[in-house]
């Protein structure tokens, strides 16, 4: 049978979570029909979740024509951001500003909701929490990360400007 969707190879190396400790899903082959209330289709971590949520209250089982965590998931840097590739109000700009605080929101809840999931499950992932520093360049000058640090205080999310001097204080 042909799939519609493409199969790529998205890992040219050796994958540096291959050896990691705890890591492995036990599988075994399809062999015979299963019946259970839903299929999830994919082993990565979208099927792990969506897996996760819907086995509190239904029989699941989770597919994958691979074996386990040889998709995207395996190959990934697993830098988590709550920060989306557009800055808030360049976001905004493009599909108004509270469609963009709504994005940006749901992005910050979404990485809350995936440590707590990590420290309830106590999954050894060696999950550490990092700031990010944007520096100011030719696309996004001063002014606009002044803006964009403003945007996103203006919503609670923790982000601060830090001028020259504050800088030279080393509180990044
Ligand atoms: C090199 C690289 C670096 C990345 N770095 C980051 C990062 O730092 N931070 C970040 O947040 N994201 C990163 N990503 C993106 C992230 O890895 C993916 O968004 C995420 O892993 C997708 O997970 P998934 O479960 O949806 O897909 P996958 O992990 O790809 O899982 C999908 C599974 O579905 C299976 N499947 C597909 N079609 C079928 C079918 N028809 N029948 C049966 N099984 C099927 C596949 O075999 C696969 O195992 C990166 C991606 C790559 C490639």
């Amino acid at each position: 049978m042909t799939s519609a969707t493409n199969k790529r190879d998205l890992r040219t190396g050796r994958s540096v979570w291959v050896d990691s400790p705890g890591l492995g899903v036990p599988t075994r082959p399809l062999r015979a029909a299963l019946s259970v209330d839903v299929a999830v289709v994919g082993a990565g971590i979208s099927g792990a979740f969506t897996a996760r949520e819907l086995a509190r209250d239904h029989s699941v089982a989770v597919l994958d024509r691979r074996a386990p965590l040889m998709g995207s998931t395996m190959a990934s840097t697993a830098l988590l951001q709550w920060e989306i590739d557009l800055p808030l109000t360049a976001l905004g700009g493009r599909i108004g500003i509270a469609k963009a605080r709504r994005a940006y929101a749901r992005s910050w809840s979404a990485v809350q909701a995936l440590k707590r999931i990590v420290e309830d499950d106590r999954i050894p992932c060696g999950l550490a929490e990092r700031r990010s520093l944007y520096l100011a360049g030719d696309e996004y000058g001063h002014r606009a990360l002044k803006t964009e640090a403003e945007a996103r205080a203006a919503m609670d999310l923790p982000s601060e400007y830090l001028d020259g001097p504050a800088c030279g204080k080393g509180s990044a």
